[in-house]
């Protein structure tokens, strides 16, 4: 599959992400690399929707092993998703990058409520959209929210960030024999249980064809050289 210069993108962050060293909470210098870097493929004339997780902060599975309703455990982390989403539009906004958060879950004081034709106009009047609170329901994951967001956005591509530059035959920090794909199919992924993405997501966009690139948020410019359409990361397609 040839990669392209994308017009419109969705960008997946973590609640790791958005972490630093510590590995929880949030770093605001993390928070400014990031955002540099969403500034950078912003004024290149790419259209930004973002998608960021909680897990930095809170996360359902884990408030239900230690015996949480699960679904409450579910809106807390929603909850914390927001938490995120409102300190990214912070530092991008502190770059002169106009933002709107979107949030599944009303809370009218600080974000708008996720209206799609509304999100779409923002992207075409040069806004980036953050998605805050996921798809709103329990027991989905930001990367779900992610792959349906990108479809409702009718964005050409999701970008996976993580922390590895892309996806290896086996996890590369613990096997120095692991090899990085350039390319794989969805249904790879799904049956070799590559941990990329929760299989919900993976089978939507599998299902609407919708591309997936993973690549690396620490390497400086990664972002942009993805959006450059230049082959770092590895893309998944059919
Ligand atoms: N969550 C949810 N519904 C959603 C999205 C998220 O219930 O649509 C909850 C879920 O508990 C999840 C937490 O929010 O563990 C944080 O999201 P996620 O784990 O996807 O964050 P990430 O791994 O990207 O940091």
């Amino acid at each position: 599959m040839k990669r392209e210069h994308y017009k419109r993108v969705l960008l997946k962050l973590s609640g790791e992400a958005l972490a630093g060293e510590a590995g929880y909470g949030i770093d605001t210098d993390v928070l400014d690399v990031i955002a540099n870097e969403v500034k950078e493929i912003h004024l290149s004339g790419t259209e930004v929707a973002i998608v960021v997780g909680g897990g930095n902060i809170f996360r359902g599975v884990k408030g239900a092993i230690k015996g949480m309703d699960r679904a409450s455990a579910d809106y807390m982390g929603m909850l914390a998703t927001v938490m995120n989403c409102l300190a990214l539009q912070d530092a991008l906004e502190r770059k002169n990058v106009y933002t709107r958060v979107q949030s599944a879950i009303e809370m009218r004081a600080l974000a708008e409520p996720y209206i799609r034709r509304k999100a779409i106009r923002h992207l075409e009047k040069n806004r980036v959209v953050i998605f805050a609170a996921g798809v709103g329901s329990p027991y989905f994951t930001t990367d779900t929210t992610a792959a349906l967001r990108a479809m409702e956005m009718g964005c050409q591509v999701l970008l996976k960030a993580t922390s590895v530059d892309g996806i290896y035959t086996a996890d590369p920090k613990l096997n120095k024999d692991a090899t990085r794909f350039e390319e794989i199919s969805y249904m790879e992924v799904l049956q070799k249980g590559l941990k990329v993405m929760d299989s919900t997501a993976i089978s939507l966009c599998m299902d609407n064809k919708l591309p997936i690139i993973v690549f690396n948020l620490k390497d400086r410019g990664s972002m942009s050289r993805v959006v450059k359409g230049q082959q770092i990361g590895t893309l998944v397609h059919v």
